[in-house]
């Protein structure tokens, strides 16, 4: 990473990139990847997608994905309050006391999601913050008041947080999850022109629309580019902070390297491919198991096109879906250079089959 990079890095967690809004943001991301790829392709929805060698018959995805959690607005109170509902899995339990920007034709409308005092609730039966409870004050004292700032019925709201460095080496923003995968499949391009590297394959460096609500972005470019082989790059869990059960959700840290995925979904000889390039190259890793589905695009490219060659490095990462997620600059670099050499190692048509 350079400062160039780094620069980049924050503009572009710095904007807001709700699921079905990621456009602006495509845009940063484009302008960032165009000098290291010959072309681009973009969709209805708002993937884009940056191809190297597009003529050639091979195709490889890089993946990462460039939607962020949000809400909706869904009801707007005749005192002016406004309740919502979830665009994708954001949390209800660190919402209260947080300040919203709500996205309208007018701009960004600022508000915050109260929460009854301490000194007024009953100590005996305290409620948690539930998606029915926790509503957001704009300032308002009727409806029509909220309705002539342009908020409505289906606009996407979002935290203003931005990214900072803590303690010299941890990253910590909100929505980490994935704009990191998005940077770090840019940084591998990067790398490739800097090098002079020339793949005998096309390479389509991929930032999908729509994870959050269930991998849909994938879902519609994989039928698009029609890919031999994906590499996808997504955030997974630090488990070694509290409250979290190893017996339950497995061993992984961060600043202990990627983390390279066991599932049904994984193509073995293309994961194996990675953990020798990993090996090879002293690039530390961690493995992590899922049973039945990962979770990530990886299964909408896997379960696509009759199958495609499909694996998951991940970047640990801490709180997910929180305003204050965390990754580590060792990690985040580990990536990048773990997906960065092992496409060194994919040749053009290059056969992962288990029947040779
Ligand atoms: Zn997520």
């Amino acid at each position: 990473m350079t400062d160039t990079s780094l620069k980049f890095l924050e503009k572009y967690l710095n904007n807001a990139a709700p699921t079905g809004y990621e456009a602006e943001g495509q845009k940063l991301w484009m302008d960032y990847l165009e000098p290291y790829v010959d072309e681009f392709i973009t969709d209805n929805y708002g993937t884009a997608v940056g191809v190297i060698n597009p003529e050639a018959e091979f195709k490889v995805v890089i993946e990462g994905h460039a939607d962020e959690i949000s809400w909706y607005v869904n009801y707007i109170t005749d005192e002016g309050l406004i309740y919502v509902i979830r665009n994708g899995g954001s949390d209800h339990q660190i919402a209260t006391s947080r300040r919203v920007n709500i996205h309208t034709k007018n701009g960004i409308v600022e508000g915050v999601f109260g929460w009854p005092a301490i000194h007024t609730r009953d100590k005996s039966s305290e409620q948690s913050p539930k998606p029915e409870n926790i509503c957001i004050d704009v300032g308002c004292s009727t409806k029509a008041e909220v309705e002539e700032l342009g908020v409505h019925v289906g606009c996407v709201i979002t935290y203003p947080d931005e990214f900072f460095v803590l303690n010299n080496n941890k990253f910590v923003c909100r929505a980490l999850d994935n704009r990191m995968g998005g940077f770090m499949i840019a940084e591998v391009a990067r790398l490739l022109k800097e090098n002079n590297v020339k793949l005998d394959f096309g390479l389509y460096i991929t930032n999908s629309v729509q994870e959050e609500v269930g991998l849909r972005g994938a879902e519609m470019i994989t039928q698009r580019i029609k890919p031999d082989v994906a590499i996808v790059t997504d955030v997974c869990h630090d488990t070694t902070t509290p409250m979290i059960d190893k017996k339950k959700e497995g061993l992984t840290k961060i600043g202990d390297g990627p983390v390279i995925s066991y599932a049904p979904a994984i193509q073995n000889n293309l994961r194996e491919l990675i953990i020798n390039t990993a090996e090879d190259k002293k690039i530390p890793f961690q493995r992590l198991a899922a049973s039945r589905i990962t979770g990530t695009d990886t299964d909408a490219f896997a379960y696509s096109n009759g199958g495609v060659a499909s694996a998951l490095i991940s970047l640990p990462l801490r709180y997910m879906h929180t305003t204050v997620e965390m990754v580590h600059k060792d990690d985040v670099e580990n990536v990048i250079q773990l997906i960065y050499n092992s496409l060194l190692n994919i040749k053009n048509k290059h056969n992962f089959s288990y029947f040779n």
